[in-house]
């Protein structure tokens, strides 16, 4: 059954700036490239977006927002409309002679490393090789061996499910490893004040190192969605231990396996390839077997990194 009825539609519609992508194939709004079938809205200012929100509210229309969908393992029939910010970004305004910049949500990853390398700005080589959205990535506090993108954010503009506008302040309690404390259901970060912590000529080479290393050790070239667990921080007092998921499946010979087309990967055990036609129930149930056996070898309860439905 749609998500939407045909007035519903039609409304949405007649909101300037969006555009409906109304019960389709969803594949190419997941870099897992999951079967999925359902409703989409792009947006491209941020008064339709208040718009639409408000709409959806007083229509009892659930919704949820998308970035690149590189952490989002899309349902095969999603029961919430996805919102996906188009906010234009134009990468020609991030110049060296300022170190604060204020962007949209939409703004891509990538786009900002590419500029970390040319000006060698310091702090932005802890996203080096994270595929998302600015917004996707301060909603999942992205980051690398080498940081978090928390390190770098001043403030973080967010529309609440209320339709009010807020600008947080970022403090330490804002953000912990791969998680915001800043959110609720229904909010949505519209931009950010990012900042680098000066200019160091050698962030490029950084970068270069360090993609390098990546494109080494995972399977990047795959339809994956990253790290599916979460590694693990255990702490006593006479203790301090990370357990790495990844390692520990390795160690348990996991690589390889399967449920349908999805397999946990022959390159690195922490990533989950879809070779053909999976959906979300696929990866579930891989998720769901990895996890148990890991609890059953080692004791530890893992947790997925990846939002599962
Ligand atoms: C090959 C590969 C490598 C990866 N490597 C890393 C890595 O090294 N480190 C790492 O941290 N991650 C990694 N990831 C995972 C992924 O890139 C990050 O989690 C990224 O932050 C997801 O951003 P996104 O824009 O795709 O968000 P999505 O996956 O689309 O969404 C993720 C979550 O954020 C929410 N969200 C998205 N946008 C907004 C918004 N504007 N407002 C509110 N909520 C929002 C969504 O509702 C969802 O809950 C990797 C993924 C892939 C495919």
């Amino acid at each position: 059954m749609s998500l939407l009825s045909e007035t519903q539609l039609t409304l949405v519609k007649k909101i300037e700036g969006c555009e409906v992508l109304h019960d389709v194939e969803m594949k190419k709004f997941s870099t897992m490239k999951l079967s999925s079938f359902g409703t989409l809205v792009k947006v491209s200012h941020i008064e339709a977006l208040k718009e639409l929100v408000q709409y959806f509210a007083n229509q009892g229309i659930a919704f949820k927002c998308i970035g690149w969908g590189a952490n989002f393992i899309l349902p095969e029939k999603p029961n919430f409309v996805l919102i996906k910010l188009d906010i234009p970004f134009d990468k020609r305004a991030i110049t060296p002679d300022q170190k604060v910049f204020d962007l949209p949500a939409s703004a891509p990853l990538n786009v900002l490393t590419s500029l970390a390398v040319k000006y060698g700005f310091k702090g932005w080589e802890v996203f080096t090789g994270v595929p998302a959205s600015l917004g996707g990535a301060i909603a999942m506090n992205a980051g690398t061996n080498l940081g978090e993108i928390c390190e770098l954010l001043e403030s973080v503009q967010i529309l609440r499910a209320d339709g009010s506008v807020e600008n947080h302040n970022v403090t330490d309690n804002s953000f912990s490893y791969r998680a915001n404390h800043i959110l609720n259901e229904g909010d949505i970060i519209i931009g950010a004040r990012i900042f680098h912590k000066g200019i160091d000529p050698t962030i490029g080479t950084l970068i270069k190192e360090y993609l390098k290393k990546r494109t080494d050790s995972q399977p990047l070239k795959e339809k994956t969605c990253g790290c599916m667990f979460k590694n693990k921080h255990l702490k006593t007092s006479d203790l301090e231990l990370t357990c790495r998921a990844g390692l520990y499946l390795d160690i348990m010979g996991a690589k390889g396996l399967n449920v349908g087309d999805m397999r946990i990967s022959p390159k690195h055990a922490n990533f989950m390839e879809n070779h053909g036609e999976s959906g979300s129930e696929e990866v579930k149930e891989l998720v769901s077997l990895a996890l148990s056996e890991l609890e059953l070898h080692y004791g530890v309860k893992f947790e997925t990194e990846a939002h599962l439905p």
